[in-house]
């Protein structure tokens, strides 16, 4: 895509959110990214627009049929003052495997990328630079057009929003109590459990409140199939160190390929820790909790980056990891991941791509 970008200022600019107070997903900026689609024209009008409340007909075929797909990632401060991202190539990537398969027309990935670097630049008092801090980005796009028939939309909308984001965790990292679902299921082979759309958050509401209700703060997704195989936590893959090796569950179509994981792979081979990742079952798992060779789990995902689990409740027996502490393994992770996201450590897999310089 070849457009000029065209910018809409807004006539007076919000006031800041404190920093202490940021939380997630609570605050907006000023401006967002827009581009619409039609299908004579492909994809057009980029703009950076003033951040409101879109018009949208009652009859746009989202609300009924559900095509809608988004991804997260975040920019970072770095110490610096560069902003940083991190892999964000591979987001653009996974956008377009979202699209693909829900009938959403491709986009030009690099032109998103240097959509998204703009709006970060217009941006970039927005980005906090406390402690843990970044400012998330979420890219969606969704079907507009009006009609009520079944079959893929001809007009889409395509939104980059910006959200300043406090620290995930206070000052140190802190286990999580996780519940293994057995009733209801996320996601099944063949469906669309491998793409970030919206129906899959929706189908999985019902069992997360049933967790919460129970004292859980996410849960553990098995296998539709036999409700067996470990698949993924709400929105992070999970990890489990079992006897000085670490496994994570292979890519099977219905999990979510995510980009900490990947790293977090990545990361283990090049400092030799032994890492398979393959089917587990959740039998294995207990398993390795009653020998004692259940040494961590954790979670990875871009909000948290690395979640150290601390309790896994199976059918009412209740495994307890590294007496609810935080593992070494866990830690050394999260703190290379977040030193490698702020520029603090070497970034050997050239995984961040700066934005710009900033004034400090
Ligand atoms: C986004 C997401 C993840 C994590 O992916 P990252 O690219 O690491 O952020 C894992 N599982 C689900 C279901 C997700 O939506």
């Amino acid at each position: 895509m070849n457009q000029e970008m065209s910018f809409i200022q807004r006539e007076v600019l919000k006031p800041k959110p404190d920093t202490s107070s940021l939380g997630f997903g609570k605050y907006y900026s000023d401006y967002m990214f827009v581009m619409d689609y039609q299908s004579e024209q492909g994809w057009y009008n980029p703009r950076i627009a003033p951040y409101e409340p879109l018009t949208l007909d009652p009859s746009a075929m989202v609300f009924h049929y559900g095509q809608a797909i988004f991804e997260g990632m975040k920019a970072y401060k770095g110490t610096d003052g560069t902003i940083q991202l991190f892999r964000p190539e591979k987001n653009m990537n996974r956008l377009n495997q979202s699209c693909d398969r829900l009938c959403i027309p491709p986009i030009d990935e690099e032109y998103l990328l240097r959509a998204i670097k703009q709006l970060i630049l217009t941006e970039k008092d927005w980005i906090p630079d406390g402690d843990g801090t970044s400012l998330y980005i979420r890219p969606f796009i969704f079907s507009t057009e009006a009609y009520l028939g079944v079959r893929p939309a001809k007009e889409y909308k395509l939104l980059v929003i910006l959200s300043p984001s406090g620290a995930y965790y206070g000052s140190q990292l802190s286990p999580v109590k996780i519940y293994v679902e057995e009733q209801y299921v996320r996601a099944s082979i063949g469906g669309v459990g491998h793409v970030k759309t919206a129906g899959n958050y929706a189908a999985s509401l019902k069992a997360q409140e049933k967790a919460e209700k129970n004292g859980y703060a996410q849960i553990l997704w098995l296998d539709s199939k036999e409700n067996k195989y470990v698949e993924e936590v709400g929105s992070m893959n999970i990890f489990f160190k079992i006897n000085g090796e670490v496994v994570t569950p292979k890519l099977n179509g219905s999990i979510l390929p995510g980009i900490t994981r990947d790293s977090v792979i990545q990361l283990l081979k090049y400092w030799d820790i032994p890492v398979r990742e393959e089917k587990i079952s959740i039998q294995e798992v207990y398993a390795a909790h009653k020998s004692g060779e259940l040494e961590e789990v954790f979670g990875a995902g871009t909000a948290a980056v690395i979640s150290p689990v601390g309790e896994l409740n199976w059918n009412d027996h209740a495994i307890v990891i590294n007496d609810h502490k935080i593992g070494q393994l866990s830690q050394n992770l999260y703190d290379e991941m977040t030193g490698i996201q702020l520029g603090k450590k070497e970034d050997p897999f050239n995984w961040i791509v700066k934005v710009a310089q900033v004034g400090v």
